[in-house]
């Protein structure tokens, strides 16, 4: 069965994890924009990046046969300048237009500061103006439920913004329900220390149900798994979840969602 990735960083991957992915079906991978692991410390820099999503990655992913597919945005990490991040914010309308960018991601909020949210909206409404899909980025831990709370008032604020393009990332137990009863899809991101194990996104599935939720590996420079996706459908299929319900989450989900974007193609 071919599945997608919807959430991984592959500029932090090697080669080889392309060859795994590909080996294990995975046909179709999104990268959204995030923060390399330090603050960059220049627009330019930034432009650097973003042309590395858009024009090298898509190339390495293609090799495989794998299609490649980009998010841009300025991570909440970096958004405490913000004569910077306004500069970037002014770069980012070109990338938006290249023919892999899906919408506006990874965007939200890390410590729910003040000029975290400001960036936010300045975000939201560059995808408002264009009629972009939202990639979201909750914060850790102790942060998240607070933090899943303003960024989905920020969006439900802006009135042009429908909430079904909208998908909200990292979510855990305590945030799924909010999330889709305001009408935001809802991601849930297998990673080994700070959030999901398979088996607990699997268990949040069998509560909470297969409807407009992706899973991801969002596998970066850190610890993390890059074949985490076909664990947890593995996970699904050992508990006796029939294989249209697999292909449901890790295939007709993120098909359905990501297909509001003229530009993809499963
Ligand atoms: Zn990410």
């Amino acid at each position: 069965m071919s599945t997608i990735d919807p959430h991984i960083h592959m500029v932090s991957r090697t080669t080889d994890d392309y060859r795994a992915l590909a080996l294990a079906g995975i046909r179709t991978l999104t990268e959204p924009a995030f923060w390399a692991g330090f603050d960059r410390g220049c627009a330019a820099g930034f432009r650097d990046y973003f042309e590395q999503l858009t024009v090298a990655e898509p190339a390495r992913a293609a090799k495989f046969g794998i299609r490649h597919y980009a998010w841009i945005c300025l991570n909440p990490k970096e958004a405490e300048d913000l004569s910077l991040a306004r500069e970037v914010l002014a770069i980012i309308p070109e990338f938006l237009d290249h023919p892999n960018v899906l919408g506006v991601g990874e965007i939200g909020l890390n410590k729910n500061s003040r000029n975290e949210l400001r960036v936010l909206e300045e975000h939201i409404a560059i995808a408002a103006e264009r009629s972009e899909l939202i990639l979201v980025h909750t914060p850790h831990l102790e942060d998240k439920h607070k933090g899943t709370r303003l960024i989905m008032d920020a969006i439900r604020n802006e009135p042009r913004i429908d909430p079904n393009r909208v998908i909200i990332d990292h979510g855990e137990e305590h945030t799924v329900p909010e999330i889709r009863d305001r009408g935001f899809w809802v991601g849930l991101t297998l990673y080994p220390d700070s959030k999901c194990s398979p088996a607990r996104a699997v268990d949040i599935l069998e509560i909470h149900g297969t409807d407009r939720v992706w899973l991801n590996s969002a596998a970066d420079w850190g610890e993390s798994d890059p074949l985490a996706t076909v664990k947890a459908a593995q996970e699904m299929r050992m508990r006796g979840h029939p294989e249209a319900a697999v292909r449901k989450v890790f295939w007709e989900n993120p098909v359905a969602f990501l297909s509001q974007c003229p530009k993809f193609q499963a």
